[in-house]
């Protein structure tokens, strides 16, 4: 074993393990698996499969979104007496959309060493092949899965100039891909990655809109693990941005709701259907 893959006791090692080709587990992060005194694992029974693998049996303990807070000390107190742990999840970069965060601030909090061991995340991977612009990209995790809540967080990103990135549940695609053809129009460049590293690995795009079209086109390919990578706001339409709230209270004023969100889509070039939602947002508002 190189020298520099050896454990070392009283450090916390969250190691990344692959989101489906496990030929992308590194010889880094099998060491430290085989070497370590505890795994903390999302899902043991998950983990175990990858760990059955390489041939390692190290004792393991689940730490996942209902246990996390209660086990967190717990474990960081076991680092700090001595003990090399690792934390890995079910699939790609703990942390990532998954457990460990309080875990890695328990550990720095009593002052141990916590060592990265980088790897497979589903973000990089669909990240890089798309063609999208990579110098300056926000990951946004999933969006909210309520139909309101997630129209407020796309929203919010109308005039984001960076390339987005989502995570999306498949049964909740069409719903997201419709809701982001409203919010940033159709011909914003998009792509779906699906099944990354797997065997069914499949980039669909190259707009939003053709996203729109593609689970009534392809139902059967609607299942597996997806990303969205969304192009950021181009340029001239992030600088022509217009107060959309305030035209439509002026224009609510004079005009019934469906001539005013008529207009101010003219006006602003935003989608109609979501300018009318606006539109009785505000009247409902205004009416309270
Ligand atoms: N921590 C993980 C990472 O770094 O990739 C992400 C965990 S998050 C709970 C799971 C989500 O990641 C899935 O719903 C999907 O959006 C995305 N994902 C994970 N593996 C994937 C794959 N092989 N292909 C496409 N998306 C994947």
């Amino acid at each position: 074993m190189p020298e520099d893959f050896a454990v070392e006791p009283g450090r916390l090692y969250v190691v990344a393990t692959p989101i489906g080709h496990l030929g992308d587990l590194s010889p880094r992060a099998s060491a430290v698996l085989a070497g370590v005194d505890l795994i903390c694992a999302e899902d043991t029974r998950t983990s175990q499969r990858l760990l059955a693998h390489i041939g390692v049996r190290v004792p393991m303990r689940a730490l996942h979104d209902h246990n996390e807070r209660e086990q967190a000390e717990a474990i960081a107190n076991r680092i700090a007496e001595g003990e090399a742990v690792a934390l890995i999840s079910d699939a790609g970069t703990p942390l990532v959309s998954d457990p460990g965060f309080r875990l890695v601030r328990a550990v720095r909090g009593r002052g141990c060493p916590v060592v990265p061991i980088p790897g497979p995340s589903a973000v990089l991977a669909a990240l890089c092949a798309t063609g999208l612009p990579t110098d300056r990209f926000v990951f946004e995790g999933f969006l909210p899965a309520k139909p309101g809540p997630r129209r407020q967080a796309l929203e919010s990103l109308r005039n984001e100039r960076r390339t987005m990135v989502f995570f999306e549940a498949p049964h909740r695609i069409a719903d997201c891909v419709e809701a982001m053809a409203e919010q940033f129009g159709d011909s914003r460049p998009a792509w779906l990655a699906r099944e990354l590293t797997k065997r069914f690995e499949e980039f669909v795009g190259d707009t939003l809109g053709d996203l729109v079209a593609w689970p009534s086109v392809h139902p059967d390919a609607v299942r597996g693990e997806m990303v969205l990578v969304v192009g950021g706001c181009p340029e001239a339409d992030a600088e022509s941005v217009i107060d959309v709230d305030r035209l439509l209270g002026l224009l609510l004023d004079r005009l019934p709701t469906k001539q005013a969100a008529g207009l101010a889509a003219e006006i602003s070039g935003q989608p109609r259907n979501a300018l009318y939602q606006r539109a009785l947002e505000l009247k409902r508002d205004a009416a309270d």
